[in-house]
């Protein structure tokens, strides 16, 4: 099972994810400054606007595909060939972030579709251990698309 595979690795950077609050699912952890209310991820340790200290921040699990590539050439760290990256417009704190994309959804992709984040197996951290990595697999419409067909 892939749940009890995952539970031996671990991930490849400690402190970017963990379950959300209350349970349900997952959540990128960043930061956010509170003296100039911006957010970051990943979390520095002092805002590099006005030098404050950066709080530990929930950052969600969805978003929306800004862009993307599909990357053809022989891949580092054991991740599938190909792969995706694709930058993500994560909700609610108007961050941009670069992330992996679902390996099995590279023929889903579609700039502006809806993401959710996952993590599971992916590749092997710099010692060649599996490892845990986040990434973004497709999500249903944001409510505020309406209603759409399924496909
Ligand atoms: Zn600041």
């Amino acid at each position: 099972m892939q749940a009890d595979r995952d539970q031996q690795c671990q991930p490849v950077v400690p402190g970017i994810f963990r379950a959300s609050s209350g349970g349900q699912g997952l959540e990128l952890v960043g930061g956010h400054c509170p003296a100039c209310h911006r957010y970051y991820f990943p979390r520095p340790p002092r805002c590099p606007y006005c030098l404050g200290q950066v709080e530990e921040q929930g950052l969600g699990a969805t978003g929306t595909l800004y862009t993307y590539t599909v990357v053809r050439v022989r891949p580092p760290y054991g991740l599938p060939s190909p792969y995706a990256l694709g930058y993500v417009d994560l909700d609610g704190n108007g961050l941009r972030v670069l992330g992996l994309l679902a390996p099995e959804s590279l023929d889903k992709l579609e700039i502006g579709m809806r993401l959710r984040l996952a993590v599971g197996q992916l590749g092997c951290d710099v010692g060649g251990a599996p490892c845990l990595r986040p990434y973004f697999e497709p999500a249903p419409p944001h409510p505020s698309q309406g209603m759409q067909p399924d496909v």
